[in-house]
């Protein structure tokens, strides 16, 4: 248990290190201070003469730096990590563009697949058209062809002469020669026109492959951009992955850093910065110097119970105290007000007790209680803590302003974790007359003041009860 707290202490130390900002002035002048951390969280939780308190309080002063340069560094992590996060956002807004003509490509490939179908269905369309004019051509060739072999056969079977000399007169010769003419003519425009269809066919077959090339390449073209883009987009994750990896280290650190800051301002609350007093002539002397007493709880509370009359809500009744509930709850730390004898001391109630709990004797009730007496301005009072935690009571018999003399509990009669305070006025004289009346009057830590509303100081010359209202409100 001992190793562990040492080796948090350690880590604290390094990670306090690690923020240590190198021109922060309070740290440059408590170099004496650095690394010894630890030991003198231990040093300053004990009793302290003055020396030594001087000490503690620069060393508190030097220690809270710590925390604060932990929260700057804190911060400084923080605005890095809206930083990563912003741009983790531009780098997702990126993605998602990227997606998108990603698609906008892969329906653009659609398209070029659907031209080039209907491109290659026209190509084929036109090949026919061209197979079928050869044929034509062909067909028309070879009846050139044969109506020559037929003249020929004519010729040389004298139908031709025959056709011809057939002829009635002259003008009739010239006419059915002129036939002859007009029908081979008309064979060679005829096959002229086929040619020029065909050609025109060609043209267009031609066109329409050059269409299909231009198809090709921009749909080879859109694949080779789809690639790029999907590089692209793969390296934009990689660098979220990155940032949000980064992201992650810093927020732990963050978790790191506040939970050391916290553990930093726990254990400073703990360091001692005041003397403890040795003597009751100490007390005394030092209690000239302070203008007022100091908080009895640390942290923050609120008034359940007033003082004299219980509220109706609790049942009503005397009520001699204030009630001041914590809100830390059990645990939280109670404070002298002042330096203080540590009059008496009840330990061994359980935290918990109940209404009608007797624990307490000799102050029945009150479960584990503190009376601590004081001096402020020439009066003495004693202040009485009650209904405290088992644990942490104070074993001192003198306690300095702002020591932790007990924690707050449910000891005793009682509903839930509070303070029960009760202040006696014990007379206009210093402490050192107090503490021999509290001596005389057989160590009763109320002075005999008694326990009834007749105790009032209103109604009653001291030893008397007054409201602890008039020194403390919430
Ligand atoms: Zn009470």
């Amino acid at each position: 248990m001992k190793r562990k707290i040492i080796n948090i202490l350690m880590s604290l130390v390094l990670v306090a290190s690690f923020f240590v900002v190198e021109h922060d002035p309070i740290i440059v002048a408590n170099e004496k201070f650095k690394g010894k951390e630890s030991e003198y969280l231990v040093k300053c939780a004990q009793r302290l003469n003055a020396t030594q308190a001087a000490e503690c309080a620069e060393f508190k002063t030097y220690y809270q730096s710590l925390g604060k340069a932990i929260l700057t560094g804190s911060s400084d992590l923080k605005k890095e990590v809206e930083s990563l996060k912003s741009n983790i956002e531009q780098l997702l807004v990126k993605s998602e563009q990227l997606t998108k003509e990603i698609e906008s490509l892969k329906n653009q490939q659609v398209t070029i697949n659907n031209n080039l179908k209907v491109t290659e269905n026209n190509i084929k369309a036109i090949q026919n058209d061209i197979a079928d004019l050869k044929l034509k051509i062909e067909k028309r060739k070879e009846d050139i062809k044969k109506r020559m072999r037929d003249s020929q056969l004519d010729v040389n079977g004298d139908r031709k002469f025959a056709f011809v000399l057939d002829a009635s007169d002259f003008d009739d010769l010239l006419r059915r020669i002129s036939v002859l003419e007009q029908i081979a003519r008309y064979d060679e425009e005829r096959i002229l026109l086929l040619r020029q269809d065909q050609e025109k066919l060609l043209d267009e077959e031609r066109e329409l492959n050059r269409q299909k090339e231009e198809l090709i390449s921009q749909k080879n073209e859109v694949i080779e951009k789809e690639k790029q883009i999907a590089v692209l987009k793969d390296a934009n994750q990689v660098l979220v992955n990155q940032y949000r990896t980064k992201q992650n280290e810093i927020e732990a650190k963050i978790r790191e850093a506040e939970s050391n800051y916290a553990t930093i301002m726990a254990n400073a609350s703990k360091i001692n910065t005041t003397a403890t007093p040795e003597s009751i002539n100490q007390i005394s002397d030092s209690n000239k110097t302070i203008s007022g007493f100091g908080p009895v709880m640390r942290g923050s509370w609120y008034r359940s119970a007033g003082t004299w009359y219980y509220p109706a809500s609790f049942g009503g009744g005397v009520h001699l105290g204030l009630d001041m509930a914590g809100r830390e709850g059990v645990g939280q730390q109670l404070l002298a007000p002042a330096n203080s004898i540590v009059l008496m001391t009840k330990s061994g109630c359980p935290d918990y007790g109940s209404l009608g709990n007797r624990c307490g004797a000799p102050i029945s009730s009150a479960g584990n209680w503190v009376a601590l007496m004081t001096e402020l301005k020439g009066t003495t009072y004693v202040f009485l803590y009650f209904h405290l935690a088992n644990r942490g009571i104070t074993t001192k018999d003198f306690v300095a302003k702002g020591e932790v003399i007990g924690l707050q509990g449910s000891s005793g009669s009682s509903t839930g974790p509070h303070l029960h305070l009760e202040i006696i006025k014990v007379g206009d004289f210093p402490i050192q007359q107090g503490y021999q009346m509290f001596k005389d009057r057989g160590y009763d830590p109320a002075l005999k003041a008694g326990w009834g509303l007749q105790t009032r100081c209103e109604v009653k010359s001291p030893p008397c009860r007054l409201r602890p209202e008039s020194f403390y409100s919430s």
